[in-house]
């Protein structure tokens, strides 16, 4: 597909332009009108600043609605939009900035970006946004032209660059084009019915493929509404529900929806979707989240590379802890060692290829050339396997597989065991360095209640025990309130193993 996203999107938006698109939580709202005026006055905007399309504006600025058409005014002046994660700091800006040299910086009033780190940044190349609105980048945009022609971008132009969440080493920026995001919004489009009266709710930060691709391309796609707050509040949850028809969130928030008493099925009456993705919902969640509303989460899989793989579907089988199967036009495969294709159940690397997938690492051609294979398959990095009926399943991260006394160990399996038992909210698996058995098994353990682990021990040991081959029981469980997560609710396994590493020094 040869077309600009937004021109896209502009072929669906609703006929009647005063439609709402972003209604906010103090009532606030603003329509497809508002949409185009503000895209367009903010793309003359920048391009009065010097930016010309195919440069690089790179924007890290709190969820808002002028964010929105901060990344919708780039697309339409075909210019590479990089958001960044909010909770960056000075160090992480500077190597992402030096990285990708951006002809403009869009940050909030307080940013390091206007610090003396950045001195050697002119400040014609700095715009301020805070989260009401306010800023550089807003300052009497009354007086800029609402009219601004789309850019015709070419086969392969680059939309935009996301800098990959990856818990450990540098952030590689994925490159992903118009054509990359316009495939993934039609394919879901699609695969979940969005109907034109839709209500998403919007509670995903906007600098992540979940919360910017998945949930705001979906919704100008399909001309509809989205309530748009500024992140995840429990209170504020079980109030929009009721107005709204589609909500997308990772797994904690659903796990944390169930924890409110509140929370019950009177509040789902108007909904007709609930998706999750990011990171691995549990059996349990899925279960107590169906047991409380009736409805069964939708879970799909995808990564900042690759856009949506897989989706369970909308109407007939949602498998409680697999993905689904790939969308349409997204091929996927499980391969070996050396990438030879293993048999249908077996675990093993998952690779995917299909018009949602990127371009390649920016400024990074060797890193690009190791992760795709020559036939144009991408390695996503993560464990699987596929069952007779063509749904994949997730068993981990490659990196986070452990291998104890010779034997594959995946973390996915054994921390399905765990949470079954009662007591247990949730767990993660993970390897340390064990003198004879190169790694070994531990686990880390959430109990649903206070010193919950003077009760538990046994009962996990046991359990595992009678459940799993003995290789994969935990030698060792330690107990947390709270399991160290990412912002997209992924559990930092590279820091649990850190904290951990020492767990079998003293076997002398
Ligand atoms: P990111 O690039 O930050 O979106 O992270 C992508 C990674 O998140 C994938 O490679 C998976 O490891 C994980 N992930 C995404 N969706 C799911 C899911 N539904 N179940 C398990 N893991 C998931």
């Amino acid at each position: 597909m040869h077309v600009n996203l937004y021109a896209l999107f502009e072929s669906r938006f609703p006929k009647k332009r005063d439609e709402t698109f972003l209604q906010l939580k103090d009532g606030e709202g603003f329509c497809y009108a508002d949409l185009e005026r503000y895209s367009s006055q903010i793309a003359n905007r920048i391009v009065n600043n010097g930016v010309r399309p195919g440069d690089r504006v790179m924007v890290q600025v709190e969820k808002s609605p002028l964010a929105v058409f901060l990344y919708l005014a780039c697309l339409k002046a075909g210019v590479i939009y990089i958001p960044l994660n909010t909770a960056y700091r000075a160090d992480e800006l500077e190597y992402l900035y030096h990285d990708a040299e951006p002809r403009l910086v869009v940050c909030s009033p307080q940013s390091p970006f206007l610090d003396e780190t950045f001195d050697f940044l002119p400040s014609t190349n700095v715009l301020t946004l805070d989260s009401a609105g306010d800023g550089t980048l807003s300052d009497s945009l009354d007086a800029v032209s609402a009219e601004f022609e789309t850019v015709e971008p070419d086969a392969d132009a680059i939309a935009a660059i996301l800098y990959t969440s990856g818990t450990t080493g540098k952030p590689k920026g994925a490159m992903l084009t118009h054509a990359n995001l316009a495939s993934n919004a039609l394919a879901l489009h699609s695969l979940w019915g969005f109907r034109t009266d839709d209500v998403l709710l919007h509670v995903l930060p906007i600098f992540h493929t979940h919360g910017l691709f998945v949930g705001i391309n979906t919704t100008v796609l399909n001309g509809s509404k989205m309530i748009f707050l500024p992140g995840f509040n429990t209170r504020d949850i079980i109030k929009s529900l009721p107005r709204a028809t589609v909500m997308m969130g990772v797994p904690t928030f659903y796990s944390r929806l169930l924890r409110d008493s509140r929370f019950d099925r009177s509040q789902c009456a108007h909904m007709r979707l609930f998706i999750s993705g990011s990171a691995p919902l549990t059996n349990k969640t899925f279960t107590a989240f169906q047991a409380r509303t009736g409805f069964a989460i939708l879970e799909r899989y995808g990564m900042t590379e690759t856009n949506m793989i897989t989706s369970n579907p909308l109407n007939g089988g949602r498998v409680a802890g697999s993905v689904g199967k790939p969308l349409s036009g997204v091929q996927i495969r499980i391969c070996g060692q050396g990438g030879c294709i293993i048999n249908q159940g077996e675990i093993g690397d998952i690779e995917v290829r299909g018009p949602n997938v990127f371009q390649g690492y920016w400024r990074n051609p060797d890193k690009t050339l190791t992760e795709f294979r020559d036939d144009g398959f991408f390695k996503t990095g993560d464990l699987g396997y596929i069952d007779e009926s063509g749904y994949l399943y997730i068993v981990g991260r490659s990196k986070d597989l452990i291998i104890s006394g010779g034997f594959n160990v995946y973390p996915k399996e054994i921390e399905s065991v765990l949470n079954r038992i009662d007591g247990v909210n949730e767990s993660a698996v993970i390897g340390v360095p064990h003198r004879d058995y190169g790694e070994g098994v531990i686990a880390v353990v959430v109990g649903d209640r206070p010193n919950a682990g003077y009760f538990l021990v046994d009962d996990i040991i046991c359990e595992a025990k009678q459940h799993l081959a003995g290789y994969k029981v935990p030698k060792k469980v330690y107990f947390l309130d709270e399991l160290p997560r990412n912002a997209m609710g992924k559990v930092e396994k590279a820091r649990l193993r850190e904290i951990h590493r020492d767990a079998f020094a003293d076997m002398g």
